[in-house]
């Protein structure tokens, strides 16, 4: 019937055309699945990008999105309030320890946005140097220490001063660091990148070496963080902690919501040098408390670390030569394939799971925490059955 609202093609007419969609139209969700507007089920190992660590629509979450917004939805920082400092309380209490001043903005591009500022305005310093294959958003500065070409290159001229070294090398990091450094910008695990965990001796050595040379250590764990790889933050897999890290994804529960912690290391942080209209606003504020109770009451980041290991154990039992590499930390999964991984994302997607590309090679999946073994099961027999099928036609 004409009259029926077809999502697909009303947003394909305004749609920005900035993203490669697939063919579906997500209109619930519930845990793990989400389910499209024809009905059809699927298990979601999308998960907003990493977004809904907790599953979809917690109910704890959802309950304190009610009860806020019966409230107050909107209180600029300028203005001090509740919820937010019960927030503040309680994502400190996570942190690592020495991280215990934060600045709250809206995705995890801001954060790193506003992490790179802070590393300039307390050093006094300007260069930044990150790695290669990293990924930090798409914002003008948080882009220019992204390294894929095709991100950046037709926005050119970027932000001055950011150099870009292979990641788990640290000999490259030796022999360009300067006296202007003002950071070290990487991923613990690199995410988009393809699901490369740091090498702890390697990360060890960033921390040695900005002790040594006066610049920041930043951490972007905007993907890896609130239980995604096991721990509440992957540099606590390896007893290190940055002077900056940086939030976004999953620590609201899937509300929009982004956030920087700084040690007492990050100085110059004084009225008018960095701000946002909506950051700290209270009805992220309290989804994120909601999320960041709910991650310890059900003690998902333990679950994490767990599944983590049972399903990449389940994964390399997969006997087909299409695997190159199994990689990952807790839930945050990639299977490295010698061939390109867009018919096998489109593939999953007709056997009824979401996954993501990470490159053009590696399968991710960043599954919500609350999965269960059954259902990693299940996404395990439907690769299998994929790149099997793959194989054969
Ligand atoms: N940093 C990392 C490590 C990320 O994975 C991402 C998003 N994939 C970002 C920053 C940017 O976050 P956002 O899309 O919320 O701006």
């Amino acid at each position: 019937m004409s009259d029926i609202f077809d999502p697909i093609s009303v947003e394909s007419k305004y749609t920005s055309g900035v993203y490669y969609k697939r063919d579906v139209a997500i209109v619930r969700g519930k845990g793990v699945r989400v389910w499209d507007n024809k009905g059809t089920e699927y298990i979601d190992c999308v998960a907003g990008q990493g977004v809904v660590n907790l599953g979809h629509c917690h109910p704890k979450v959802v309950a304190a999105i009610n009860e806020q917004s019966q409230k107050l939805l909107t209180c600029t920082e300028i203005f001090y309030n509740d919820t937010r400092a019960k927030l503040l309380d309680k994502l400190v209490s996570v942190l690592p320890q020495n991280l215990n001043k934060v600045y709250l903005c809206n995705s995890g591009a801001e954060s790193v946005e506003a992490a790179i500022k802070f590393a300039r305005l307390s050093t006094g310093k300007k260069e930044i140097i990150a790695a290669m294959r990293g990924f930090h958003g798409r914002t003008m500065g948080a882009l220019s220490a992204t390294w894929e070409k095709r991100y950046r290159q037709p926005f050119f001229p970027l932000i001055p001063g950011v150099k870009h070294v292979p990641y788990n090398k640290p000999q490259k990091i030796i022999d360009i660091i300067s006296e202007d450094t003002a950071a070290i910008l990487v991923e613990v695990v690199q995410g988009e990148g393809g699901v490369r965990p740091g090498d702890a001796e390697y990360l060890a050595h960033l921390r040695k070496l900005c002790d040594e040379k006066g610049c920041l250590l930043i951490f972007d764990e905007v993907q890896t963080g609130f239980g995604r790889t096991g721990k509440w933050f992957a540099c606590q897999h390896y007893e290190l902690e940055p002077d900056i890290l940086t939030m976004g994804k999953a620590i609201a529960g899937g509300v929009p919501m982004g956030a920087v912690a700084v040690s007492e290391c990050v100085h110059n942080l004084k009225p008018g040098t960095h701000g946002s209209t909506f950051g700290g606003n209270p009805l992220a504020c309290a989804a994120s408390l909601a999320a960041i109770e709910a991650y310890a009451d059900e003690k998902l980041i333990e679950r994490s670390c767990e599944l983590g290991k049972y399903v990449r154990e389940k994964i390399g039992c997969i006997d087909n030569s299409v695997i190159r590499e199994i990689r990952g930390l807790g839930l945050m999964i990639g299977i490295e394939l010698k061939t390109k991984v867009t018919p096998y994302l489109r593939a999953l997607m007709a056997n009824g799971v979401l996954a993501l590309p990470a490159g053009p090679t590696v399968l991710r999946l960043l599954p919500p925490l609350v999965i269960t073994k059954d259902e990693l099961d299940q996404v395990v027999s439907i690769i299998e059955k994929v790149l099997n099928e793959g194989k054969n036609g």
